[in-house]
C-alpha cells in the first residue's frame, strides 16, 4: 500500500468516526412510571429520573410543580402530584427538563450542573465541553 492509499484510508476512517448524534444516542431520557391514585398522579421512579439527570429529587419536584402549576410532594422517593395528569403529558415535561436543564446545547451531553445566577436565572455549566450559558430558572 502506498502512502497515498494509506492516507486515503485514514481519512475515510476519520470520516466514519462516531459523530455527535451517535454519542448522544447512548443517553436515554428516562420515562416516568406513573400511577393515578384518586386525585393524585404519582411518579414512582422519581429517584431514577433524578439520578439520570444528576439532580436532586427536590429540584425535579420543584420544576414539575412550576410546569404544572400545582403543589407536589415527595413521599418515600415518589413524586406525588396534586391533580390527574396523563403520563404522555408528564413524559413531555420530563423530556423538556432534560433538554433544557440537563443536556448541553453545545455538545449535547448530559454531564452538567446548574448554578443559581439570581434574577430568575440559572447558569448552565457543561462539565463535558465547558460551555456556560444562562437559562431561565424554575
Ligand atoms: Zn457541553
Amino acid at each position: 500500500m502506498s502512502d497515498e492509499e494509506y492516507n486515503k484510508l485514514l481519512n475515510r476512517a476519520f470520516e466514519k468516526a462516531p459523530d455527535r448524534a451517535a454519542e448522544v444516542s447512548d443517553f436515554k431520557i428516562p420515562k416516568i412510571d406513573m400511577i393515578q391514585q384518586g386525585n393524585k398522579s404519582i411518579i414512582r421512579n422519581l429517584s431514577v429520573i433524578a439520578d439520570r439527570a444528576r439532580r436532586n429529587p427536590g429540584d425535579i419536584a420543584r420544576y414539575v410543580s412550576k410546569e404544572l402549576a400545582v403543589p407536589v410532594n415527595i413521599e418515600e422517593q415518589r413524586l406525588i402530584i396534586s391533580g390527574k395528569f396523563r403520563d404522555d403529558d408528564l413524559n413531555k415535561r420530563i423530556e423538556k427538563y432534560f433538554e433544557v436543564y440537563v443536556i448541553c446545547r453545545e455538545c449535547h451531553k448530559p454531564d452538567s450542573h446548574l448554578d443559581v445566577a439570581g434574577r430568575g436565572m440559572f447558569n448552565f455549566v457543561c462539565e463535558a465541553c465547558g460551555a456556560r450559558y444562562g437559562i431561565k430558572s424554575y
